[in-house]
This record gives C-alpha cells, sequence and structure tokens, in this order.
C-alpha cells in the first residue's frame, strides 16, 4: 500500500513524547539528496518494526506553502523496518557537533499519515521465520531448555540455547523451534574488519557491537550433533555457517568440510549454506565436493576500492571474493548475495552496471536486499562522491537488474535450495 500524500513531519521531545506537524511534510535522505519521500516508496510501518529517537539531531521538515526547509527543537525519529524490508530512503536530520554515533542499525525516514506511521521501505520477502507471533515465550524457553537438557555437554547448543533465552535471538529461537533455518557459528577470528562488524568493534571506532562474539570453537562432533538435530525436526532444513556471532567461517573451512562430509549423507534434503566474506577461494571447491550446496556473499558494492573501504580486508583482496564466486559457480553451488543496500548510494547507475556485470558473469542466482545497519554519516563520509547521486529508488533498481539478469530472484533469508 503506498502513501496518497506526503506524510507529516515526526519528532520528539527528550523524553520520548512523539508529535507530528500537519503543517510541515516529512523530508528523507537519498544519499546526501534531501527531498520529498517518492509515494510509492512509502508503506505503513510493518509490525516489529521499532521507531528510534536519533540522540543530538534535530528533525527536518518541509513547509509546503514557502517552500523552506524547518529545522525543529524536536528530535529527530527514525524507523528500524522489520526483517524482510528494505529502506528506499534514510531518515532526514540535522546532527549537532557533538553527537555521539549512532548504534548498528539501519535508520529509516518515518512520517505519519492517516493516524499512523510511514516509512519509506519495500517488502522484499514474504518469509517469515523471523515472525514468531505465532508462539509464545514460555514455548520457545521450553523447547531451548529441551535442547540443553538432550545435550547437556554439546557447548554449541548451550551457546545457542543461551542466545534463544537471553536475547531472543531468531536464528537460535528457530533451531530451539525446529524450524526453518539452524545457525551454526563456529569462528573466533575474521580476516575482514568491517566498519559496521556486529560481533566486533575496535575500542576507539566509537560503535558499540551489537553481538557478543562467540568465546569457544566448537568441536566438529558438536556441530554434527547440531545439524542432526535440526534435520530431525524441519523436512526442508536450512543449516547455515557464518553467522552475526561469529569472525568469518572461512577461517574454519578445513575443520567445516570434514563436518559436512560426515553428516552429508544422512541429511540428504538439507540447505548446507555458508555465509561469509569469501575471502578465501582455496576451500571452496573442497566445501561444495563435501556437500555444501549454498554460498551467501557479503558485500557492499562490486566496486573493488568501495568494497575494500567497507571490509577492509586483512590478507585478501576483492579479486579473491570473485574468484571464489567464481569456483561456486564452477561447481553449481547456490549463489546469493547479501547485498548491504544504502538508499542514494548502492541505487546510482555507477554501482548499478557493476552489480549488473558481477551478476551477469557469474550468474549469481539470488540477492538478499538487506540494509546497511550503520550510522547513515559514517557511511556517507565513506562513500564520498558516490553519495552525490542521483538514485534511481530501489524499485528502478530491482527492475532494472532483473531486465538485465531475468533469472535473479531477490529476498531477504537464505533460501531452501530444492535440488529435486
Ligand atoms: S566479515 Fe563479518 S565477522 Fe568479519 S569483520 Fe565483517 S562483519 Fe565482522
Amino acid at each position: 500500500m503506498s502513501c496518497s500524500k506526503t506524510p507529516h513531519l515526526v519528532h520528539a521531545d527528550s523524553t520520548g513524547q512523539i508529535y507530528d506537524e500537519p503543517e510541515l511534510l516529512m523530508l528523507v535522505r537519498r544519499g546526501n539528496e534531501l527531498a520529498l519521500p517518492r509515494p510509492e516508496e512509502m508503506m505503513p510501518l510493518p509490525e516489529s518494526s521499532d521507531l528510534f529517537l536519533l540522540p543530538d539531531r534535530k528533525a527536518l521538515g518541509l513547509d509546503p506553502e514557502t517552500g523552506r526547509v524547518e529545522v525543529m527543537d524536536g528530535l529527530a525519529l527514525a524507523g528500524f523496518a522489520s526483517p524482510g524490508h528494505t529502506l528506499c530512503a534514510t531518515a532526514a536530520f540535522a546532527r549537532e557537533e557533538a553527537a555521539p554515533r549512532l548504534p548498528l542499525y539501519a535508520y529509516g525516514a518515518v512520517g505519519y499519515f492517516r493516524d499512523r506511521f510511514w516509512i519509506s521501505a519495500m517488502q522484499v520477502d514474504k518469509d517469515q521465520r523471523q515472525n514468531f507471533s505465532g508462539f509464545d515465550d514460555k514455548t520457545i524457553t521450553r523447547k531451548a531448555r529441551e535442547l540443553l537438557a538432550r545435550y547437556p555437554r554439546n557447548r554449541l547448543i548451550s551457546h545457542l540455547a543461551g542466545c534463544a533465552l537471553n536475547y531472543c535471538c531468531p536464528a537460535a529461537r528457530n533451531l530451539a523451534l525446529g524450524r526453518f533455518e539452524a545457525p551454526l557459528p563456529t569462528a573466533r577470528e575474521c580476516n575482514a574488519a568491517c566498519i559496521g562488524c556486529i560481533s566486533y568493534q575496535p575500542g576507539d571506532s566509537g560503535i558499540q557491537a551489537t553481538q557478543a562474539r562467540i568465546d569457544f570453537t566448537p568441536s566438529p562432533a558438536e556441530i554434527k550433533e547440531v545439524m542432526l538435530e535440526h534435520c530431525r525436526k524441519e523436512k526442508r532444513p536450512i543449516l547455515s555457517f557464518g553467522q552475526g556471532c561469529e569472525g568469518e567461517p572461512l577461517t574454519r573451512a578445513r575443520k567445516i568440510i570434514q563436518v559436512v562430509q560426515q553428516v552429508r549423507q544422512a541429511v540428504p534434503a538439507a540447505t548446507i549454506n555458508m555465509n561469509t566474506n569469501a575471502s578465501l577461494p582455496e576451500f571452496i571447491a573442497p566445501l561444495a565436493r563435501a556437500g555444501m550446496d549454498s554460498i551467501r556473499v557479503s558485500l557492499n558494492s562490486a566496486e573493488p576500492e568501495f568494497y575494500s573501504s567497507y571490509y577492509r580486508p586483512r590478507g585478501y583482496s576483492f579479486q579473491d571474493v570473485v574468484s571464489s564466486i567464481s569456483e561456486a559457480r564452477k561447481h553449481s553451488m547456490f549463489i546469493s548475495l547479501n547485498l548491504l543496500y544504502f538508499p542514494g548510494i548502492s541505487d546510482t547507475e555507477s554501482q548499478l552496471e557493476l552489480l549488473t556485470g558481477l551478476v551477469q558473469d557469474h550468474r549469481i542466482d539470488f540477492i538478499q536486499m538487506r540494509n546497511m545497519n550503520l550510522d547513515p554519516d559514517i557511511y556517507l563520509e565513506l562513500a564520498g562522491d558516490r553519495a552525490m547521486g542521483p538514485g534511481m529508488g530501489l524499485k528502478n533498481f530491482l527492475s532494472r537488474l532483473k531486465k538485465e539478469c531475468p533469472w535473479i530472484n531477490f529476498g531477504y533469508f537464505n533460501p531452501y535450495v530444492d535440488r529435486d
């Protein structure tokens, strides 16, 4: 449902009380561009989304009578869209000099109209794996405790059950409930230093990591137990290495190859996937031969320089990422990109052209349209002139890519790979 009129500006006071300004229109940011929202890119704020108050950032609105941009005394608001939704524009605000850096979330532009909040975003996936409205907490708690009781000596199970019980981690909850996708974190190390890494932030970054990185190295036997347990319950199981609470799984590739070799025959229906920075191409072929059939490669851009400025690779290059994708294609793996999308930067002509080339060269199957979870001003600074736009808009971006690559599909989550 798109919005027939431009929503009103909303802002808040320091107590969190939210106000809408019927006289002023909401503004959005697409890269460095300050603009009115595109009606077709506005949707009612989806269920399970969050509204954030942005500290030391004043709300901006447009006076339709004068055409002037008004800076409010009130705080700006942003929407963190629920999983399955990609932002079309970020929040517009005037940042004060001493404003703290914002935590690792995506800050969507929001407004108010017809008694509801609207956000500049699009639903890209209807998959319900992160929707737990059908389960009460008691059930999830009971299921997580049952897992702990069944595997009292498995450290990986106790780590994941803890994540389900204490942090409501959706991946860990799905393991407890025995549905959809099971998380298999295994790596403490990483060979990249992403600016927006959610599991490790250097002390001087001024940013808080949102996930505690796993502090032990699961054994092949512990990993195997989790995989078999999940496949016992879920008919179309997805088993995924590479989670938010770990480093880079390819740094543990030899052990993972061993485990996949051991379980593949026992779980023929499973999609065995790796979410990875694809930095070590030499391991892709052995992983595929062991039985891994899906790989999800994370990137913010198909432009080598821009990729390196965000991922800050240690001992590998963007060319290694491309070589990994090429290896995966050679071995008929299902290839997804985990595109960290930022409106006004990712959807510019130059970025689309490079991405289209990468998709065509390696016949990539799927693109997960994830939001760049980072303080927008940090990313805009990193992007430099790339943020000058113009952005063509998410809808155009998707349809242009589909036109050039008709086989490609878009979503938000790792799909089950039906091999029948
Ligand atoms: S690749 Fe993953 S674990 Fe490594 S720095 Fe980036 S986000 Fe963090």
